[in-house]
């Protein structure tokens, strides 16, 4: 899978680290596109802040905070094997990257947001006619309106209405003149919503 490396730093470290190695990560590529003129970053903190916002669990704040880094795991040209793909799984990149760091009440509503749009659109036709274009476009590129039985398995997920939720902060987290607190502000949330790390040297005694 992409980015074994950076993964395998992340599960050897201690809570500290795993955040460090997070934040640099996402500022080393945080000046790259995410659509129009909003750079990954911005539209990552964007969407962290109309999270905290909202009051919502640091989970759902960590999970708006790196909704997209799957975008960037798949782009990383210091990665072997980067798919750019139209539609890159992004969501998935990210949901397998993030397992055993993340739990799923993180990794779920990341792994469901692009789901989520799709769902929102099937349900919702006025959601569509908001999207901005780009968005409108990889729609189609990710399957378009859901099926009844896909609508099911949907709302069947603990974490679909989280997901939902995110998906909307995301849609909103483009303004290119918004102020937001830095991704620093964010330390102890995204402590507070990491897995513990393992306890090396007890298991194997
Ligand atoms: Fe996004």
């Amino acid at each position: 899978m992409e980015n074994n490396f950076l993964r395998d730093q992340l599960l050897a470290a201690d809570a500290n680290g795993r955040v460090q190695l997070l934040f640099d990560y996402l500022t080393r590529h945080g000046d790259e596109n995410y659509e129009e003129d909003v750079t990954q970053m911005q539209h990552g903190l964007q969407a962290a802040y109309l999270a905290k916002d909202a009051g919502q669990d640091p989970e759902y704040i960590t999970a708006a905070l790196f909704h997209d880094i799957g975008h960037i795991l798949a782009d990383d040209p210091d990665e072997k094997n980067n798919p750019t793909l139209k539609d890159d799984n992004h969501e998935d990149i990210a949901a397998s990257f993030f397992r055993d760091i993340f739990p799923d009440k993180v990794i779920e509503p990341i792994r469901l947001h692009v789901t989520a749009k799709r769902y929102l659109c099937t349900v919702n036709e006025a959601y569509y006619q908001g999207l901005s274009e780009p968005s409108q476009k990889s729609f189609h590129l990710q399957g378009g309106n859901m099926s009844a039985e896909e609508l099911a398995a949907f709302e069947a997920n603990p974490f679909h209405q989280a997901a939902v939720q995110l998906r909307i902060w995301d849609d909103t987290a483009k303004d290119v003149h918004a102020e937001v607190p830095t991704l620093n502000d964010y330390w102890e949330i995204v402590s507070d919503s990491l897995l513990d790390e393992p306890a090396i040297g007890i298991l194997g005694e």
